[in-house]
């Protein structure tokens, strides 16, 4: 098999051969909107207002498969696609059918083989994208696969070859050292989901369960424990503890398997300081980097496990939760009108990461062991469905720092009115309505959606067949003051004029916005001067 195939994970946000995205759930979410659990504890609350900066992006998918002695028939065309051959059946069995031909899936962002050890798999993955959480993007990796296959090795991986989550750690303080205009507070908090159990990994007392509960459209979990790190090896240490105390138990697949889903959560609080001659006030931007290493999918029987045991019935729940997950995925493929976010505390959790504001990675960990082709296949169909969840990522702010930016963006435009209004005549401003400004100045920009014929204001105020404005009382208004766009200016006689004159002209569609974003500016009272 080749090296770690190198195309670069970011910028497209499809690979090249994938279906075009399906759908945003943000954007199908009218049915969600009164649902108490709309944004998930990984990620802040969404924007309250259009933020020019959000980006529709879809989930990407990136198949590793690990090595193991026996393998499967694969061929993996670089960079995204993966066919898989089903094991030689043995001739005593039943004739050949569909289930026998090789399955092509071709709308991966990567195929990553068995030779790519943790630091390539870093390199061309988390590690590039990794900066957009200094720009207060959330960013979530995640391992998915069944028990066995490599999850727990991408995500936390050895000393020798630590995983993702440590080299993670270790690139987001490179960046910020790499930044001596930024500081940043960075705190921690590690949950694991144990059947439909969350305990707090940070706390003392972690068997004892915590709540979730719905706050402001936000699912926060009560009582946990936030830890502030400021150094690599702190939190490097803080994760190695409480990941130590994560509940696992033997079974026949893998000796350490992981028994639970864990969550490792960094909320990056950046904030950049302007040059000293500079009066830009401070920007403040909050994200979240999030690290789910998920249980295994068992198989009960598979594992060695019996139903009546403790680790039997472990392995019905985590498949719940699991399932629930599935459930998700496919949703998003055959029912984008509803998701079942609400199945279980797992898909609770993880609900901004599918469908909402986060940058999602999510790593399907396959073995190419003939014994576990069904599992395998199940991950790939399931990780291809993935694939096809468009999230929506948005810059979060802090409050001071969007009322700062929205504050500047209405500056902007004012002055862009200011220079449109100005060349009213100060008498034809007094009479001008909302209305008629908007067709007036859609006219002046050549921009009406009609002929000459037929007018935008012709509801408001009355016209004549020549197009004439007419006064209130049915009579022709005076041609003297009807706009003429290319007479200049005349002396500033309002507040408005007295605004900077250099800015281009206004048009509708920044009308329309300056009217939505801010109730602060009373625009109404500004266009019925
Ligand atoms: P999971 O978390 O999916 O149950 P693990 O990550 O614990 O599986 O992996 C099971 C075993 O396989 C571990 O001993 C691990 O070291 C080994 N393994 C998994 N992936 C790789 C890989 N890419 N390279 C080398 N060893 C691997
Ligand atoms: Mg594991």
């Amino acid at each position: 098999m080749g090296s770690c195939s190198s195309t670069p994970l970011e910028p497209p946000h499809r690979a090249p051969h994938s279906p075009p995205p399906r759908f945003s759930h943000e954007l199908e979410s009218a049915s969600l909107v009164n649902s108490p659990d709309k944004d998930s504890y990984i990620a802040s609350p969404p924007a309250e207002v259009p933020d020019p900066e959000e980006s529709l992006e879809s989930i990407q998918v990136i198949v590793r498969i690990r090595p193991s002695s026996q393998q499967l028939s694969v061929t993996i065309k670089p960079p995204s696609s993966i066919m898989i051959t089903p094991p030689v059946r043995p001739p005593s069995l039943s004739p050949a059918t569909t289930k026998d031909q090789a399955i092509d899936y071709n709308n991966f962002d990567r195929v990553v083989d068995d030779s790519c050890n943790n630091e390539e798999f870093f390199n061309v993955t988390l590690s590039k994208v990794l900066h957009r959480c200094l720009s207060g993007e959330n960013v979530t990796v995640m391992a998915y696969g069944q028990t066995g296959s490599g999850k727990t090795h991408t995500m936390i991986g050895y000393q020798e070859d630590p995983g993702l989550l440590s080299r993670g750690i270790s690139k987001l303080f490179d960046l910020l050292a790499e930044k001596p205009d930024v500081t940043a507070t960075i705190t921690l908090t590690v949950l694991e989901i144990y059947g439909e159990e969350v305990h707090d990994l940070l706390a003392a007392n972690s068997t004892e369960p915590i709540r979730l509960v719905e706050q402001n459209g936000t699912t926060t979990p009560v009582g946990v424990m936030e830890c502030a790190v400021t150094s690599k090896i702190a939190a490097n240490d803080a994760v190695t503890t409480a990941i130590a105390k994560r509940t696992v138990a033997a079974t026949q697949m893998n000796d350490s398997s992981s028994r639970s889903h864990v969550i490792v959560n960094f909320k990056i609080v950046t904030t950049t300081h302007p040059a000293a001659n500079s009066t830009a006030p401070p920007t403040t931007k909050i994200a979240n980097l999030a690290f789910v290493d998920l249980a295994g999918s068992e198989r009960i029987g598979k594992t060695g496990t019996k139903h009546n045991t403790q680790t039997g019935k472990e392995g019905v729940q985590i498949n719940m939760g699991l399932l629930s997950l599935s459930k998700v995925i496919k949703a998003f493929n055959e029912s984008p009108n509803h998701i079942p976010y609400r199945d279980s505390k797992l898909t609770r959790v993880l609900k901004q990461s599918f469908g909402g504001n986060a940058v999602t990675l999510f790593v399907s960990n396959v073995t190419l062991q003939p014994s576990n082709y069904s599992e395998t296949l199940s991950t790939l169909r399931y990780s291809s469905m993935a694939s096809n969840v468009v999230n929506k990522v948005v810059k979060n702010e802090d409050e001071v720092t969007k009322l700062h930016r929205q504050f500047a963006e209405l500056k902007i435009l004012s002055k862009r009115m200011a220079k449109d209004l100005q060349q009213l005549s100060p008498r034809r401003l007094k009479h001008v309505k909302k209305e008629e400004l908007k067709a007036l100045l859609s006219e002046q920009q050549g921009k009406k959606r009609d002929s000459s014929k037929s007018p935008p204001r012709s509801k408001s105020p009355r016209v004549r067949k020549n197009n004439m404005p007419m006064s209130p009382r049915g009579t022709p208004r005076s041609t003297k003051n009807r706009i003429d766009p290319k007479k200049s200016p005349k002396k500033p006689t309002t507040p408005l004029e007295e605004l900077d004159m250099n800015a281009v002209k206004v048009d509708l569609q920044t009308l329309n916005k300056m009217n939505e974003m801010n109730d602060a500016l009373d625009t109404k009272s500004m266009f019925s001067m």
